[in-house]
């Protein structure tokens, strides 16, 4: 049978009245969502969870291996059954890679995302259908209204390459009518002079990035003779990537003029945590189910107590997680925000992983930072570290690392919170500024530890 031009034509206009319906179909469910109280989250996620368990376990080849057909049913009936399903960890989804974990036919996949993360190195993907990816950007446009208009000019420099963070903060940018400057992350052709020059010619209200970027941006700006908090625009810091320490945040607050705000997220599950106007940052519980549990024996902790932070996913059809070990140490507080929102919120305490022995106890590379930058009283707010033993050897720029009053500020902090002693010497900072600059994810790692020196 032919088809005439006409019906050709009336077959593709069809099309596109299914594709609108069905963006309207998710614009309709996340509002939905989003308008919900504390109880009626509650409910919706108990039927999300038995929807995505039954889901992951029918269509996801890692799943149907895993979990029993009537575990999946007798999660639609109790709750308390979820409790029974294993641990997803990140070995899983590299031993997945690339399609263990895909639970639609691949034609339905709009995007394939990949990360090689803050594991080992192993690459894992993240697929999204159309319908995923809309109800992602809308979300996350829902969360950043809190803060941002359509009178914003966002200047976004995070990675854009196989990761989906660019790209959805772009299209939830767009939803929300703000001016859009993608800067990226350490791509040669957007060096942090250029980026610099294109947020003061663009008037950039707003910077998203890494807490460490934007110190690096500071940097820059000021070695180009601008005050970022005088000469820039930015009045809003939105921080991604990485976790970002209590004396970070003042610091970039102070820098910059501006107010600063983290989310948190990963590229296998999303945005899982996003700032409120009081800065504090709440679960998105709208699309992810949320645990805290023992990282020795998995058992479930209540909220107020720390643990690892394991993550199931409510609303992507194209790759279910059912309790996904994220490697983050967190909290859940109890305690509602005053902000209103019904989320609840997430205290991030660095990655398990980063647990250093130091002293008599552990730091974190987080608590480290906070000492560290918290007693930096001048620029360039760099430093490197490593531990040796019981001390902390700490690399400071040169004129930092000959002020006594810093040294003993850092010393003293040392001292107090990890009962360690500390070492100091100077940092190389042509060498580590490179290293930022060549990193899409720069961090204030010790990488320039010295050759020889045991790991910590
Ligand atoms: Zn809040």
């Amino acid at each position: 049978m032919t088809t005439t031009p006409t019906e050709h034509r009336a077959t593709r206009t069809k099309r596109l009245h299914d594709v609108l319906a069905a963006r309207r179909r998710v614009a309709h469910r996340v509002a939905e969502v989003a308008s919900l109280d504390r109880e009626g989250l509650g409910r919706w996620a108990e039927s999300a969870l038995a929807r995505t368990v039954a889901h992951a376990q029918r269509n996801s080849p890692l799943y149907s291996a895993r979990v029993p057909e009537n575990l999946a049913k007798a999660v639609a009936t109790d709750p308390e059954a979820f409790r029974s399903v294993p641990f997803t960890t990140r070995r899983d989804l590299a031993a997945a890679y690339p399609l263990g974990l895909l639970a639609v036919p691949l034609r339905e996949v709009t995007r394939f995302d990949e990360s090689s993360g803050t594991g080992d190195g192993s690459s894992i993907a993240a697929f999204f259908t159309a319908d995923d990816w809309i109800e992602n950007n809308l979300i996350v446009a829902h969360l950043l209204s809190a803060v941002l208009d359509g009178g914003d000019v966002v200047a976004v420099a995070v990675p854009y390459e196989l990761a989906g963070v660019g790209q959805d903060l772009d299209r939830a940018l767009e939803l929300l009518g703000c001016t859009i400057v993608p800067l990226g992350a350490a791509s040669p052709d957007c060096p942090p002079e250029r980026m610099v020059r294109a947020l003061r010619r663009s008037g950039a209200t707003t910077l998203i990035c890494s807490g460490t970027r934007a110190l690096l941006l500071g940097e820059v700006a000021r070695r180009g003779g601008l005050d970022p908090a005088r000469d820039l625009a930015v009045d809003k810091i939105l921080t991604a990537g990485e976790g970002a320490s209590p004396a970070k945040k003042a610091l970039l607050a102070r820098e910059w003029g501006a107010s600063v705000y983290s989310m948190f997220g990963m590229t296998e599950t999303n945005t899982l945590a996003m700032f409120c106007p009081r800065q504090d940052l709440h679960l998105v519980e709208t699309r992810t189910y949320f645990e805290i549990v023992d990282p020795a024996t998995g058992e479930r902790l209540p909220d107020g107590q720390t643990g690892e932070l394991a993550v199931t996913t409510l609303a992507g059809r194209a790759m279910p997680l059912l309790r996904y070990r994220t490697g983050d140490t967190c909290r859940i507080e109890p305690e509602p925000c005053p902000c209103g929102s019904p989320l609840r919120r997430l205290r991030h305490r660095g990655r398990l992983g980063d647990r250093i022995a130091v002293g008599r106890g552990w730091a974190s590379q987080l608590e480290i930072e906070d000492v560290v930058l918290g007693a930096l009283t001048r620029p360039p707010y760099f430093f490197a570290f490593d531990v040796d033993g019981p001390d902390l050897d700490i690399a400071l720029p040169p004129e930092s690392a000959a002020d006594g009053r810093i040294r003993d500020a850092i010393a003293a902090e040392a001292e107090r919170r990890f009962e360690a002693g500390t070492r100091f010497g100077v940092l190389d900072v042509p060498a580590f500024e490179h290293a930022l600059r060549t990193s899409a994810k720069p961090t204030m790692r010790n990488f320039l530890r010295p050759p020889g020196r045991r790991t910590p």
